[in-house]
């Protein structure tokens, strides 16, 4: 069951502060507060949402392709379409998920390296 007291629920709701990379009706991407690239840039939609299966499940079919679109979008803002970037999203226990609000991870600006 979506927890409303999870972190990026109470950035939604205002409670806590982030630094807004992009905002709509829908969707809002943010600065990671805690960076482990150059570019880490979270996104979520704004839907009670536990994690990508859900979001998946629940969100319209136009919802997720604005959803993703915005994601490109932000990436090209970020110029880091030609020179490279990682989008990830942890789900669940395995996943390493630490914030039950599905979103994704937006990571660029310098050379990545693999990691499980
Ligand atoms: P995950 O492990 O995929 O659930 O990632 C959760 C991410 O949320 C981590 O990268 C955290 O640094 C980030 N995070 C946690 N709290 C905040 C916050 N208040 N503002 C911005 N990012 C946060």
């Amino acid at each position: 069951m979506y927890d409303t007291d999870n972190i990026f629920a109470k950035i939604l709701r205002g409670e806590v502060a982030c630094d807004i990379v992009y905002e709509d009706e829908k969707v809002l991407f943010f600065d990671d507060v805690n960076p482990t690239s150059k570019i880490h840039i979270l996104g979520i939609p704004k839907m009670e949402v536990l994690d990508f299966g859900d979001f998946i499940s629940k969100a319209a079919p136009e919802t997720v392709n604005h959803f993703f679109c915005k994601s490109y979008d932000i990436v090209k803002e970020k110029k880091i379409n030609k020179t490279g970037f990682r989008i990830i999203t942890n789900s669940g226990e395995h996943g390493g998920q630490e914030v039950p609000h599905f979103h994704i991870h937006i990571h660029g600006g310098e050379k990545l390296y693999r990691g499980i």
